[in-house]
């Protein structure tokens, strides 16, 4: 029998890749929020993998851009420092694109920081049939010839389970880290804010985009005579400007109760009971410029 494996793995690439989408579909389990707007992600959230072979922990991690104010730059300084020590880094690419700028920056940033890598060549389903060879050609003089890269589709599943072969072989021997039912390293009101966010940025795309954090104020664990028993969550959402609470809250309450609607299906699913989900929509001006609500809002530098 082999030897047991384990080590860490940070998942690194442009915003919107794949990044958490894939995580979820290597782990089998949706711990990570995913949107088709980018910068979706703003933590470097531990995801879990136990085997019999071994157990990887993928560290997911915003996109790499250039910062724009105080909250791009800790998920900047976070994404960079979430390949320090870490055993091998996935880098994840966008194949349904030409490789472009920011694929780039990351290329030359793990050369200038040697940083051993694997290339996943994500969204492969999105490619057509006849531009297919094409798009291999363009990767291969990107990277050169002599590195390899996979073709993968977090959507489809194909290509991931090479995936997890080739990165056990980059793992040292090692016991398990985390007891073996972990599969992911955050609070639960951290990945309970968090699924309300993604439907935030879901149904409300570009009106209302980055300016929205969400606080769990209580959880709580309601205990019926009926044996139906329920978990009640209240939850505000900080936005910046009070034209961004009219767009969330919407036409006689209508956008808040399709958020609400969505959050408390995924909740109910992570937590395995039923949910009672209490929503309000705050104004706080500024507040990702502010270390305080930050800090309040759970957003701090990892290292
Ligand atoms: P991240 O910013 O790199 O973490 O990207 P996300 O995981 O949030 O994904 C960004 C968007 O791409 C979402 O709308 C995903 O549903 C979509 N997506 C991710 N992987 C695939 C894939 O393999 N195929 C297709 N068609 N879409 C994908
Ligand atoms: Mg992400």
């Amino acid at each position: 029998m082999n030897n047991y494996r384990s080590g860490f793995v940070t998942l690194l690439g442009r915003p919107n890749v794949g990044k958490s989408t894939l995580i979820n579909k290597l782990i089998g389990e949706k711990i990570t929020i995913t949107s088709p707007i980018a910068q979706t992600t703003r933590k470097n959230l531990k995801g879990i993998l136990t085997t019999k072979n071994g157990q990887i922990i993928f560290v997911d991690t915003p996109g790499v851009h250039k910062p724009h104010h105080r909250l791009g730059e800790i998920l900047v300084k976070n994404a960079k420092a979430a390949i320090n020590g870490v055993d091998i880094v996935i880098f994840v690419l966008d194949s349904s694109k030409e490789p472009g700028r920011g694929d780039k920056y990351i290329k030359d940033f793990l050369a200038a920081s040697q940083t051993e890598f694997i290339v996943a060549l994500n969204k492969w389903d999105l490619v057509e049939k006849e531009f297919k060879e094409l798009r291999l050609e363009q990767y291969r003089s990107f990277f050169g010839n002599n590195k390899n890269f996979l073709i993968v589709s977090a959507f489809e599943g194909e290509g991931c389970s090479q995936l997890l072969d080739i990165v056990f072989t980059f793992l040292p021997e090692g016991p398990k880290l985390y007891c073996e039912d972990t599969i992911c390293d955050q609070p639960l009101d951290n990945l309970l804010s968090d699924l309300i966010r993604e439907q935030v940025l879901i149904n409300t795309r570009e009106e209302v985009p980055h300016s929205v954090a969400v606080k769990i104020e209580k959880i709580e664990e309601i205990k019926r005579k009926n044996g139906k028993n329920f978990t009640a969550i209240l939850a505000t959402i900080i936005v910046e400007r009070s034209t961004q609470k009219g767009i969330l809250i919407g036409k006689k309450g209508s956008m808040l109760k399709i958020i609400g609607q969505s959050a408390r299906s995924n909740m109910s699913k992570l937590i395995d009971d039923p949910v009672h989900l209490e929503l309000f929509v705050k104004v706080v001006p500024n507040w990702r410029k502010k270390e305080s609500r930050l800090l309040e809002f759970g957003y701090e530098e990892d290292f």
